[in-house]
């Protein structure tokens, strides 16, 4: 090793799925939702001027932040915007997660969790999920510096009731907890009204599934207005400029267009539900997902016997070399009509 290479920061790096060049596959396999996003933002995209473009962004995204804040009912200065949750994500654990003390997550859940924890040298313990893969919220008492965890969920898509996760916000009054809502717009309770009771409480949401933008990069936290002050003293020590005027633009307009979000969304949840009857028939078997996406194993076949088979016939899924989860896979739900080609092909396989 040279004598520089001791002295460089070094990491596992988070493993994002696949985003092959192909564009014939059905790509079941990083949660993008299979619909345009609202017709609003390629209207709004196109009036995009040059001056626009010439000029830094608003370094505090007003444009956006107005629009999420209308939307939920909540104060401007409530709401930190970012580059994709995963900008706003990295940011909180720069920010609130400085004890000594370890923070607690899931064993199993955004991967991304454990890189950030790594990158930044924030000591951590993963909590194992219970049998049937749910949140045991008594795992989450003991002393710790700081809780994240998503809500769906992922990749096992089960949902945590709103009192259970009220119960993990009430008994750490003294660190931050972070409920990951990426999921949370395809039938599940938002943790929000929460927010009212709760100083402690950030609640995270994403463009990137439910409003089918995650080209875009825009993601926010919502929570007490001291925890976004404190959000935007690092970020403005960081970088001043995330979000781009474009995304800025998209992201609004994108928000202000509640019909076509409820339609999309909806539409997501029915073939949901549909995918899941049908994948039981096939001898599958998976916790009841609440998210856009099903975790699912077979009795017979094995997940990366499947996975390859699918990939052969260009459907793409993600499978997880992970214990105990890796003999399942995480399907995205797409249209009706690609779930149906990628139903297809899994009962020709399972035959
Ligand atoms: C997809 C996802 C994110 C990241 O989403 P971006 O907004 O696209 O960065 C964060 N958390 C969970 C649990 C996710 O599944």
């Amino acid at each position: 090793m040279t004598v520089w290479e001791k002295y460089v920061r070094k990491v596992t790096p988070y493993v994002p799925g696949e985003q092959p060049d192909n564009k014939n596959i059905v790509k079941l396999n990083t949660n993008e939702n299979p619909y345009p996003p609202s017709p609003f933002v390629k209207k709004a995209m196109e009036g995009i001027n040059d001056e626009q473009l010439r000029l830094y962004p608003d370094p505090k995204a007003s444009l956006l932040v107005k629009a999420i804040a209308k939307h939920y009912g909540l104060k401007e200065e409530q709401i930190f915007p970012g580059v994709g949750s995963d900008d706003v994500l990295a940011m909180c654990f720069l920010t609130f997660f400085q004890s000594e003390k370890p923070i607690f997550f899931p064993d199993i859940t955004y991967s991304f969790y454990e890189v950030w924890a790594n990158l930044y040298r924030i000591p951590y313990e993963k909590k194992p999920l219970g049998e049937n893969f749910q949140i045991c919220p008594k795992d989450y008492l003991g002393e710790n510096g700081g809780i994240i965890f998503p809500n769906p969920n992922a990749p096992t898509g089960l949902f945590l009731p709103l009192k259970e996760v009220e119960e993990i916000v009430e008994k750490n009054r003294d660190v931050i907890v972070i409920v990951d809502e990426a999921y949370i717009d395809f039938g599940s309770q938002t943790a929000l009204p929460l927010l009212e009771r709760y100083d402690n409480l950030l609640v995270v949401h994403t463009f990137s599934k439910s409003r089918a933008m995650a080209g875009a990069r825009i993601g926010f936290a919502m929570g007490d207005t001291k925890l976004i002050q404190y959000l935007n003293d690092v970020k403005f020590s960081f970088n001043s400029y995330t979000l781009g005027l474009p995304s800025l633009i998209a992201g609004a307009r994108a928000i202000e267009d509640n019909g076509y979000f409820l339609e999309i969304t909806e539409k997501i949840k029915n073939t949901r539900e549909w995918t899941k009857r049908e994948l039981r028939k096939l001898g599958f078997s998976f916790p009841d997902s609440m998210g856009n996406f099903v975790f699912a194993s077979h009795e017979k076949y094995r997940a990366e016997d499947i996975f390859v088979y699918l990939k052969e016939k260009n459907i793409y899924v993600r499978h997880f070399q992970q214990p105990r989860v890796d003999n399942y896979l995480r399907m995205t739900i797409g249209t009706k009509e690609q779930m149906e080609r990628f139903l297809d092909c899994l009962a020709q396989f399972i035959r």
